[in-house]
């Protein structure tokens, strides 16, 4: 066997006569010994006059033992197993609960939210109507803040052969299996919620539960281990109390209630550092013809960006960038303003969207320290409050790109894919000044990276906030639980360990393993 890589035209897609040849000019033999050819991983180069995709090949020649067959997964059927509560259905709880079943405990899922269909119709009211269902939008439910989302599925992460963990159980639930093969996996929400329900139907089959419109609000420590109270959501009403040894707390970033209830019981949690900013909307044949040198042909995909610079000592940097993209509104309760991004699995909208923000650092928080642990939690909540004041709904005030940077407020805007609409607004004003000047400065420095990236027509929407959690729930290193309540397990983006898709699914795998040690 011999791994080698290999450039083909973008133009179309090499089949699998191109992978011979290539494998028979990298292995030095005549194309008839070659076997077998498998492509482990795709980038698209596009810095030359050519646009070409850079594969990495396996290439095996014949009569060599051929490539292993794909890991299996073993579920087992764990009706009678040790039960472990998992609060929380996003990618962390899911993939926690999916290793559970393999390590042959019984996972019981509580989760404030709908399923993952009866969810849109909430998250339609709210773009719609501006109607916010504080357990039910496009943070809570069914597959968590991850569903309708970019469903970008890759992390800085290095340990890749974990990553794959979570990238085959997810083509084992119907997702596509090139997300095995590209550098920058995406499966977008079209498609991301089917693969939530097939996730459920799994463990499901497998015996394991799953409590939907459950808010759990208390937590207790029994003589057997916890005691969880959650409120009813539906029809039936009143309270619903659960009871395990292991509890597995997978609430994301923003489960507010759950840090609440840790600060009033005096429980151990950290303010944590996130960042802060605003969503920057660009036409994407703007961005194609920039990344793309002029080149940009409809076969190719529509071009992504990362753009980071340091302001005055401090970060400033792109954040889930969404080619093809739109803007949504992804606030949790009434009265806040808060934008996110998504894109369906095409990304064929006319925009390039991306968080674009500054780090919060605990020097710009000194006028919250009577919030203790809970002071960046409070400074996010009043500047997305405040937001929300400039235009008293979820239409979000905006600024031209150019006339933010000029201090100027926009005499029109230009259109958005942002659905609640839009409303001229000073946000070099609204915005904190240690965020707005730093901006302000960074946005000239990107265009020397991208080149048309500065322009009037970019629109800047406010305000991105929920960057990554604002408060920490620290854990011990080694066996992963709470460091005042013994057999929790905080987990995920809200317990502060993790950002992002893939990494809070790794991270619901390691406290899987962690509970079964
Ligand atoms: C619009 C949008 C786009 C995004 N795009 C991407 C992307 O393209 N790629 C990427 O990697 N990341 C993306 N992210 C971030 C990513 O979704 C999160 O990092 C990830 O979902 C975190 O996983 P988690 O399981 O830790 O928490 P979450 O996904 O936040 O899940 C937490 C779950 O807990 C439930 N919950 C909260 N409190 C309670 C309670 N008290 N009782 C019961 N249940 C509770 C919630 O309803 C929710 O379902 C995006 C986020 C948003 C909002």
């Amino acid at each position: 066997m011999k791994e080698f890589e290999a450039s083909f035209p973008a133009v179309h897609e090499p089949t699998q006569e191109d992978f011979h040849r290539a494998a028979a000019r990298a292995m030095g033999m005549p194309e008839s010994r070659v076997a077998t050819v498998v492509p482990l991983k795709r980038s698209l180069d596009a810095r030359g006059k050519e646009i070409q995709y850079r594969y990495r090949l396996q290439g095996y020649a014949q009569g060599e033992p051929g490539p292993a067959p794909r890991r299996e997964f073993a579920y087992q059927d764990v009706r009678n197993a040790e039960p472990v509560l998992i609060v929380g259905a996003g990618p962390a709880g899911l993939f926690c609960a999916l290793k559970l079943l393999v390590l042959g405990y019984k996972p019981i899922l509580i989760e404030r939210g709908k399923d993952v269909h009866a969810r849109k119709y909430d998250m339609a009211k709210l773009s719609r109507a501006g109607e916010v269902n504080i357990d039910s939008n496009y943070c809570f439910g069914e597959g968590g803040a991850g569903t309708f989302s970019d469903g970008k599925l890759y992390t800085r992460s290095s340990k890749r052969g974990d990553i794959y963990e979570v990238l085959e159980q997810m083509v084992l639930f119907g997702a596509d299996e090139r997300i095995l093969l590209e550098a920058h996996p995406h499966i977008g929400s079209d498609k991301l919620s089917q693969v939530i329900e097939n996730i459920r139907l799994g463990i499901l089959e497998h015996g394991g539960e799953y409590h939907f419109n459950r808010r759990v609000e208390r937590m207790h420590r029994t003589p057997a281990g916890w005691q969880l109270t959650a409120a009813c959501l539906d029809e039936t009403g009143g309270e619903e109390v659960f009871e395990a040894k292991h509890v597995v707390l997978a609430t994301g970033h923003s489960g507010k209630e759950i840090y609440e209830h840790f600060y009033e019981q005096g429980w151990e949690l950290e303010a944590k550092g996130f960042a802060l900013g605003v969503r920057a909307e660009h036409p994407q044949n703007l961005i194609n013809n920039a990344r793309y040198h002029g080149l940009y042909k409809p076969y190719l995909p529509p071009a992504e960006y990362s753009l980071v610079t340091q302001v005055e000592g401090r970060g400033v940097f792109s954040f889930c960038m969404c080619p093809g993209g739109l803007l949504i509104p992804s606030a949790t309760a009434p009265g806040e303003q808060v934008l996110n991004g998504m894109s369906n699995s095409n990304r064929s909208s006319k925009w390039a969207n991306a968080g674009i923000v500054v780090s919060v650092e605990p020097e710009d928080l000194t006028a919250y320290t009577q919030y203790g642990p809970l002071a960046a939690l409070r400074f996010q909540q009043e500047v997305e409050r405040s937001m929300f004041e400039v235009t008293g709904s979820i239409k979000a005030p905006a600024q031209r790109m150019t006339d933010f940077v000029r201090r100027k407020v926009s005499a029109d805007l230009p259109k958005s894919s942002y659905h609640p609409g839009t409303s001229s607004q000073p946000l070099h004003e609204l915005l904190p000044s240690f965020v707005a000047d730093r901006l302000r400065k960074a946005f000239p420095e990107f265009d020397r990276k991208i080149r048309g990236y500065y322009t009037s027509e970019a629109l800047l929407l406010a305000v991105e906030s929920r960057t990554s959690s604002p408060v920490r729930m620290p854990r011990d290193p080694e066996t992963l639980e709470h460091l005042s309540c013994p057999g929790v397990y905080p987990c995920g983006e809200g317990a502060g360990y993790a950002g992002g898709i893939v990494s809070s699914a790794l991270d619901g795998i390691r406290v899987a393993l962690s509970i079964a040690r």
